[in-house]
């Protein structure tokens, strides 16, 4: 039975009255702007029609709340209903343009931890037109590492640079996450992308848990792309693809692409998923446009319920809304944006859609495939790891030097000249290219430096580096940064320089 703790109250279809009702699982609900409540009271409405069981806590979030003077656009007493339910359902809402107002939708992912964002793909050719009628992919994208943790520094007049995070946890979080969706969503296949021939110790841990977590997956097939190829195969032949896993910022590219490609963005729905808190919306935005004129497609909205209803273990209403769903788009009754002479039958606006999607409940597909969902929900155990035995092994010091026509020959004999006898210079490198020893005259150098110094002897303490950084200092060389260089159960913690 579904419940509603705000304003939405009303009887559920079958519901008993007369034997009290076991506590349902509550979920927070948010009507958004434009056309949010129309497709919101549409999804709803098929949810109750379904017999699904929830209780529903509305809160507000979005223009008003912006308007209100919240820059985030959510009330801060909306924080514990999120929290304490656990699952946000949210119509898309209208950012007030200009005036320091905040993305609601980064503020509720970075604050609640959502790491996983889910967005699926799909052609529902013949009855939906389509360039690419066999797409079906899922993009499983790392929501909240990589260059998104957002640590950006000016070191020198001319250099900036980005911290790109990659951490074992969270690459193996998100992996697990993408093979247990591809379980319970019965998929084949899970593709990872990385750069990991470039950042081989960044993008190459995303890559080496992903081939770890795939051995414990023998049921579903793995492969590895690189990025650049993987984007353009989405772009070129996107029906090769099944579920994709990715770091952060190129899941973001990808998940852009993969719309586009699919032509079919109003009819599809994403999810943030987090360890406590999971957040479900349409991929579309509130089209302030077409708002209350009973004629937006709520789609969109129902797949992401959809979405939500499998990660609340309630596969089984799930695969009825889906494939009743399903059934509607085969009977040609579209939404205005999806309605094509020739292969719709009936223009229909948001009310009428609605209903034909209830009166197909329980219904499958005859010509697209029905959908099915593993019972059980999607979860994911932390991993436990035995602790690496760690060694500090040396020192990159980097510097700002702009003297002697960035002569790195001049910079390596006077760091030689001006350091502890314990340490020595392995090499310096400029916007990571190897210049000192036996650098080349064609490249081209800036005024940042790398300069690595290693040990003369086995083993090196803390007190060896601020020796080292001392000396430099009493040359008055400009040291801005530094990172110590570890080995981890013996093996090497830090990238070689080009031509090193
Ligand atoms: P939009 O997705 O709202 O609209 C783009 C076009 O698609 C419009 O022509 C619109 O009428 C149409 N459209 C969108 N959804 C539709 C649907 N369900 N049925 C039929 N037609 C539909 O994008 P926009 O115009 O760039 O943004 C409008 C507002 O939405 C902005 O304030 C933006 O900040 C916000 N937005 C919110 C979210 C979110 O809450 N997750 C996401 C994107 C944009």
């Amino acid at each position: 039975m579904l419940k509603t703790a705000g304003v939405l109250d009303r009887p559920a279809a079958g519901s008993v009255d007369s034997e009290p009702s076991p506590p349902t699982t509550r979920v927070t609900v948010a009507h958004g702007d434009g056309i949010g409540p129309e497709i919101m009271e549409a999804t709803l409405r098929i949810l109750a029609a379904a017999g699904v069981s929830l209780t529903f806590d509305e809160i507000e979030l979005g223009e008003k709340v912006y308007r209100a003077g919240h820059s985030s656009g959510i009330e801060p007493s909306s924080w514990e209903t999120i929290r304490r339910n656990g699952v946000l359902l949210k119509a898309p809402i209208t950012t007030p343009q200009g005036g320091g107002f905040k993305s609601l939708n980064v503020t509720i992912r970075k604050s609640l931890n959502l790491f996983a964002n889910v967005r699926p793909t799909k052609a529902y050719a013949p009855f939906v037109a389509s360039p690419h009628p066999a797409m079906n992919l899922v993009i499983v994208r790392e929501n909240e590492e990589d260059l998104y943790a957002g640590i950006e520094h000016r070191q020198t007049q001319e250099v900036t640079q980005v911290l790109k995070l990659i951490t074992r946890p969270g690459s193996e979080r998100i992996v697990r996450y993408a093979f247990e969706y591809a379980r319970a969503y019965g998929r084949r296949k899970v593709t990872c992308m990385t750069k990991d021939n470039i950042m081989k110790l960044t993008d190459g841990l995303f890559h080496r848990v992903f081939r770890e977590v795939a051995e414990q997956y023998p049921d579903i097939e793995s492969d590895h792309q690189i990025i650049d190829i993987g984007a353009a195969r989405i772009a070129a032949e996107p029906d090769k693809f099944d579920v994709i896993v990715t770091p952060n910022l190129y899941g973001d590219i990808l998940s852009d692409i993969a719309s586009h490609v699919a032509g079919s963005i109003g009819l599809a729905g994403s999810a943030n998923i987090g360890s406590g808190v999971a957040m479900f919306e349409a991929v579309h935005g509130s089209a302030p446009d077409i708002a209350g004129q009973d004629i937006a497609n709520p789609s969109g909205l129902l797949l992401a319920a959809v979405q939500m209803l499998v990660h609340l273990g309630e596969s089984s209403a799930a695969e009825t809304i889906n494939n009743a769903w399903l059934a509607t788009l085969e009977s040609g009754i579209h939404p205005g944006d999806i309605y094509r002479e020739g292969l719709s039958t009936r223009r229909v606006g948001t009310r009428e859609f609605t209903d034909a999607v209830i009166e197909r409940l329980g219904t499958v597909p005859r010509q697209l495939t029905p959908v099915q969902y593993r019972p059980g929900g999607i979860h994911v155990a932390p991993q436990e790891r035995p602790v690496e035995q760690k060694q500090l092994c040396g020192i990159d010091v980097f510097l700002d030097w702009d003297e002697g026509g960035r002569d790195a020959d001049l910079l390596g004999h006077a760091l030689e000249a001006a350091i502890p006898t314990s340490w020595k210079l392995k090499m310096i490198t400029n916007r990571g290219v190897k210049v000192y020893p036996d650098g080349l005259p064609e490249t081209f150098c800036t005024d940042h430096w790398r300069c690595r110094f290693i040990p003369r002897n086995e083993g090196v303490t803390f007190g060896d580096v601020l020796d080292l950084l001392s000396a430099l200092h009493e040359k008055q060389i400009d040291v801005i940064k530094t990172e110590h260089l570890y080995t981890f159960a013996g093996e090497r913690g830090y990238s070689l320089g080009q031509g090193e």
